[in-house]
C-alpha cells in the first residue's frame, strides 16, 4: 500500500516542469514566513532537493546571509542520518542516494536545532509523512523535541493513508495554499 503510494506520488511529481517546481517553491517559502516566526529561530534544519521536490534553496540562502545556522542531512550508515552545517549554498558533495551532502563534520545536536523542515512524497491530515521507505527520518525524529514542518506541494497532502508504529508525525504541514499562522498551543 505505502509502496504503490510512493510510486504514484513520485511519478505524479516527476511531471512537474521546472517552472512549475520553481513557482510553487516560491510560493512555499511565502507561506513559511507568513505561518512561522522564522527569524526567532537560530538553527534551522533544511534538506537539499531531489529532482522535483520543494526547493527552499532561496530562503536557506536569505537566511545564511542574515547570519543563521543552516543545517542539512547527511547519511552516515544504513540505519543513521545527523544534521551537519551548510556554510554556503555550495558548499556540498554529492552523497548517498545522490542527495547532496554537507562537507562540514560538526554534527549539530539535535537538541540545538530549533526547527527542521522535512520533504516527503506525500503527508495527510494527520500530520503523517511518506517518504522514499528508508525510514531515516522517523528514526531521527523520534526523539527531536522541537518543531517538525512537513514541507510538499498542495496536491501531495491529501486525507489519508496507513501509517505504521514507528512513524513520527509532524507538527504542521505547509504547502502552497494559504493557511492561518502557527500556534503551538502554549
Ligand atoms: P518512510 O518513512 O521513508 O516512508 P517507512 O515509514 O516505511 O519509510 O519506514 C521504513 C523502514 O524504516 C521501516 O520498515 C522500519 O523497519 C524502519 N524504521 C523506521 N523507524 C524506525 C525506528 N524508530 N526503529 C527501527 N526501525 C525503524
Ligand atoms: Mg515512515
Amino acid at each position: 500500500m505505502k509502496q504503490e503510494l510512493r510510486k504514484t506520488g513520485l511519478s505524479r511529481r516527476n511531471q512537474m516542469s521546472e517552472v512549475e517546481v520553481r513557482n510553487l517553491s516560491a510560493k512555499i517559502i511565502e507561506e513559511i514566513k507568513k505561518q512561522l516566526p522564522i527569524d526567532k529561530y537560530d538553527v534551522l534544519g533544511f534538506y537539499m532537493p531531489l529532482g522535483n521536490e520543494v526547493d527552499l534553496r532561496p530562503l536557506m540562502a536569505e537566511l545564511i546571509a542574515k547570519g543563521k545556522t543552516i543545517v542539512i542531512p547527511k547519511v552516515l550508515d544504513k540505519n543513521t542520518m545527523e544534521f551537519y552545517p551548510l556554510q554556503d549554498m555550495d558548499d556540498y558533495y554529492i552523497g548517498k542516494f545522490n542527495v547532496r551532502e554537507p562537507k562540514s563534520n560538526k554534527k549539530m545536536p539535535k537538541t540545538k536545532i530549533d526547527i527542521i523542515f522535512v520533504p516527503g512524497i506525500y503527508f495527510s491530515a494527520d500530520k503523517y509523512r511518506l517518504g522514499f521507505g528508508a525510514g531515516y527520518y522517523d528514526r531521527y525524529l523520534k526523539d527531536y523535541p522541537n518543531l517538525k514542518v512537513g514541507i510538499c506541494y498542495g496536491f501531495q497532502y491529501i486525507p489519508e493513508f496507513p501509517s505504521d508504529i514507528h512513524d513520527v508525525p509532524m507538527d504542521l504541514i505547509i504547502t502552497e495554499n494559504p493557511s492561518h499562522p502557527y500556534h503551538d498551543g502554549d
